[in-house]
């Protein structure tokens, strides 16, 4: 048995950490009929720049509001705060340090800065709070929008954008020719997964998803009969895991994402994904 996974580390380019940690797992990577990637950092590079920020609120500056979100967003380990901070440094702003930081699970975080209640939420979160969208926070298709609540007063929004990964396309196209159905689920707003999806040429996805939903989204699946694997990086992506086929967790991570997962890998390019499922599949016809 050892050979086979060290051929099988072989496939994956011999740098990339591979963990297979359920062999009856892998050997199902032939039965697959569907694969659900999630977007950011996987499909896309994970790298949010902030493109405009915007106070609505006419006692803060832009700046202000930048300065209050990415004092917060120092506390949080998404893609996104490591954009809001970054850019927030880049404009010679100086972070406070906030307290009880909160993450609110698929929509965003809250934390108190200076007596002040601070929420950053996803457009979703925001509408369930029975506040309208700024007529002009959404200006392309591609941008991820967060808004920023001061006491619960809408008081402005940042706009991010991420870029796809250049080897996300042909590791689809692979997929897809042996006929795997290629499906996204992803917590970013429905405008920015219809972008992705479209410039990849995806079967479906599913935008603004709570980690809860994707382990029902695959027990969907699994009820019309296909055979799922799935990519999560997150704590919450855990259920989701074990509910899979074949469960591949990415990225640094979480352990208790990697704890659930029948495969780890280190590098989370679909690239790898795709080389993995097609060799483990090829090898295990082999074998038969
Ligand atoms: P994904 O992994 O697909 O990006 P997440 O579940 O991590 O989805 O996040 C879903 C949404 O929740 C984000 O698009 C954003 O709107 C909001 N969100 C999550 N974390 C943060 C954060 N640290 N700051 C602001 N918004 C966040
Ligand atoms: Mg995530």
């Amino acid at each position: 048995a050892v050979p086979l996974v060290v051929a099988i580390s072989t496939a994956v380019s011999a740098k990339n950490g591979l963990l297979i940690r359920n062999r009856t797992a892998f050997e199902n990577a032939r039965k697959l009929t569907a694969i659900i990637f999630d977007k950011t950092g996987t499909l896309t590079k994970g790298e949010f720049g902030v493109t405009r920020f915007k106070s609505t609120l006419d006692n803060y500056s832009d700046n202000e509001l930048l300065q209050i979100a990415a004092s917060i967003e120092n506390s949080s380990e998404h893609p996104i705060a490591a954009g809001i901070v970054r850019k927030a440094k880049a404009n010679d702003l100086t972070l406070q340090e906030p307290e009880n930081f909160q993450n609110i699970t698929g929509k965003g975080i809250k934390a108190n800065l200076k007596g002040q209640e601070i929420k950053i939420v996803s457009p979703g979160m925001l509408t369930e709070q029975g506040f309208d969208t700024p007529a002009d926070a959404f200006k392309t298709e591609d941008e991820t929008v967060v808004f920023v609540l001061i006491d619960n007063s809408l008081a402005g929004y940042i706009a991010l954008a991420d870029e796809i990964r250049p080897e996300s396309l042909s590791a689809i196209n692979t997929l897809k020719e042996r006929g795997i159905k290629v499906y996204m689920a992803t917590g970013d707003n429905q405008q920015v997964a219809k972008a992705v999806s479209q410039q990849l040429s995806l079967d479906n996805f599913y935008a603004e998803v709570l980690p809860e939903d994707k382990q029902r989204i695959i027990k969907e699946l699994q009820e019309k009969g296909e055979f799922v694997a799935m990519t999560g990086d997150g704590v919450n992506d855990a259920p989701a895991l074990a509910q899979a086929n074949v469960g591949i967790a990415v990225g640094s991570g979480t352990d208790v994402a990697a704890e659930t997962a029948d495969i780890v890998l280190v590098n989370s390019n679909p690239k790898d994904i795709a080389n993995l499922i097609l060799f483990g599949a090829a090898t295990y016809k082999k074998m038969m």
